[in-house]
């Protein structure tokens, strides 16, 4: 039997991993993807008070080694179900099965699609969803970034480096992202900005060759090779709607203590209902998450 499980090696879950390690409880941390989640797409995490500028990659690799040097142990095994009984709480992976007293689910989010045909087929092929990990098999190429918060931003700013040309197509004629963001993207002669714009077709052969575009009452093909969709992101909840109560966007209902209807059963990071979905808002919720995972157990 295992004091503390979790589903979700990023920030939440190995923040959890690390105070429930200290408060010598057993642990288990499972990922079906490997360590790090969302924060491994960002190229430079400016915002995390007390690091002036970390890759995403660097953060998660040092969080990964913190928790395990403090004895998390952590299974990239996918978790298919999850059910409570009288023993405890019962983790499902496609591998093996085992009972916890308390699940601590850190599962993030995952990326919105664009929802365009052939969008799928083409995931590999010219579509991505991270910059900083495809961004160089588009080298002296042009592509086209899709959304307006951050993520796109950066891609842009990322990108703009790497590619011959980069196309910012967003939705509205405003930006959700940061202004200082959007100012230095302005100054980027290799940057066009399509605003009230929408991708409507993908065209290729095997690999992506063009976007349509709609702007506004136009339409307009762009040759691009690669294409990056940042419009925001998705909860996975559903694995745990047995234990836990979903709202109608997917988020596991919890307030700031990060508990969920079922004792025992706790919800960290950008899968729970919340206000602001950051850095320092996971890793909270996992320290939170686990102090009172741990003083249960304790009781
Ligand atoms: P986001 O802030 O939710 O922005 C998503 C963008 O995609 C919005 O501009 C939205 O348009 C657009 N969009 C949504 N659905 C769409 C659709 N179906 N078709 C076309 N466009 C669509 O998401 P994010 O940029 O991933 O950022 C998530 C959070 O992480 C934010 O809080 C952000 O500040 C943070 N973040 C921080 C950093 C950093 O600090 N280094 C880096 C990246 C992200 P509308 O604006 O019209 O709704």
């Amino acid at each position: 039997m295992i004091d503390v499980a979790i589903i979700g090696a990023g920030p939440a879950g190995l923040t959890a991993a690390i105070y429930a390690r200290r408060s010598n409880k057993s642990v288990v941390v499972f990922d079906a993807n490997g360590y790090g989640g969302q924060i491994l797409n960002a190229t430079e995490v400016v915002n995390y008070p007390g690091l002036k500028s970390v890759s995403g990659l660097e953060y998660s690799k040092t969080l990964y080694e913190q928790a395990t040097s403090f004895g998390a142990e952590i299974k990239f095994e996918k978790v298919i179900d999850v059910d409570n009984n009288d023993e405890g709480i019962v983790i499902k992976t496609e591998k093996n099965e085992i009972t916890a007293k308390s699940l601590i689910i850190a599962t993030g989010a995952k990326s919105r699609p664009l929802g365009v045909a052939d969008e799928e087929k083409y995931i590999g092929r010219g579509v991505s969803y991270c910059a900083t990990c495809d961004g160089h098999f588009f080298k002296e190429k042009d592509v086209c970034v899709v959304g307006g918060g951050n993520s796109a931003l950066e891609y842009v700013l990322y990108l703009a480096n790497i590619c011959n040309k980069v196309y910012l197509i967003h939705r509205r004629d405003e930006f959700r992202g940061e202004a200082v963001l959007v100012d230095k993207i302005k100054e980027l002669d290799n940057v066009e900005i399509l605003t009230n714009s929408s991708i409507s077709k993908i065209n290729g052969d095997n690999l992506v060759q063009s976007v349509d575009v709609k702007i506004g009452d136009e339409e307009r093909n762009i040759e691009v090779s690669g294409i990056f969709v940042a419009i925001g992101h998705m909860p996975e909840n559903g694995n745990f709607a047995k234990l836990v109560d979903i709202d109608d966007s997917g988020y596991i209902i919890a307030g700031e203590d990060c508990k969920t209807k079922t004792p025992h059963v706790y919800v960290a990071g950008d899968n729970r209902t919340k206000y602001l979905r950051q850095l320092t808002t996971a890793v909270a919720d996992g320290s939170v998450a686990a102090t009172y995972a741990c003083k249960e157990l304790d009781k």
